[in-house]
């Protein structure tokens, strides 16, 4: 398959520049959407990975090209997968990552079952009617603090605490976040996908 250039359904530049790095050795050159003039789509559906299609066939409808979307969150056990797709405005507009955080913590008050894992998903679409999306998903697995911890990262990560190291997502180097990560999974999974792909 030949794909030299693929539009990103979003505007952030940490994703632009993860996956520009990952995708230029396959020769893929990665664009972002609004440099293409194109306005983000609605995210309405109840699970991830309609909403990273949905974003992903925009995308593509608007440009014509190949296009790549992802989307993430926050899924609580206790809460029965809650924030999940709505771990950006958990608390209501306008989003605040402050506002969500207290809102988790309040609504596990007296509850023991901590545990949560972070998702992310990857959609590629060839074309807008692609019948056969390439997805790739990851997750990162850990548990609820009461007490936030840490000065980086961003969303839930003060409050997101892995056992295994003993600390939250906050507390960890950007670049050791960044392989364990759901994202890092994804892409990881994502390129696999893409590598066979490309070579076939
Ligand atoms: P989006 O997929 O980039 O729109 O992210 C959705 C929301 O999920 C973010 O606004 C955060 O609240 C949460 N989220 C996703 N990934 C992370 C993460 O790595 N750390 C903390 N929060 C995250």
């Amino acid at each position: 398959m030949k794909m030299e250039r693929l539009v990103l359904a979003s505007n952030n530049s940490g994703k632009l520049r993860e996956l520009s790095a990952m995708l230029a050795p396959l020769g893929i050159e990665v664009v972002t959407q609004s440099s293409l003039g194109v306005a983000e789509a609605e995210e309405p559906h109840i699970t991830f990975v309609e909403n990273a299609l949905a974003k992903a066939r925009h995308a593509s409808a608007e440009t014509g090209l190949p296009a790549l979307a992802d989307d993430s969150g926050l899924c609580v056990a206790a809460l029965g997968g809650r924030p999940g797709v709505l771990s950006a405005r958990y608390a209501g507009e306008p989003k605040s990552d402050l506002a969500n955080n207290a809102r988790l913590i309040a609504d596990l008050h007296g509850i023991e079952d901590r545990r949560a894992h972070f998702y992310s998903v990857i959609v590629l679409v060839r074309s807008a009617d692609d019948p056969q999306p390439l997805i790739a998903d990851g997750e990162w697995h850990g548990e609820i603090v009461e007490a936030p911890r840490g000065e980086g990262g961003f969303g839930y990560d003060p409050h997101f605490f892995v056992p295994s190291l003993e600390q939250t997502a906050a507390e960890l180097a950007p670049e050791l976040k960044n392989t364990l990560s759901h994202r890092a999974a994804a892409m990881r999974h994502l390129l696999a996908r893409l590598q066979a792909l490309v070579a076939g």
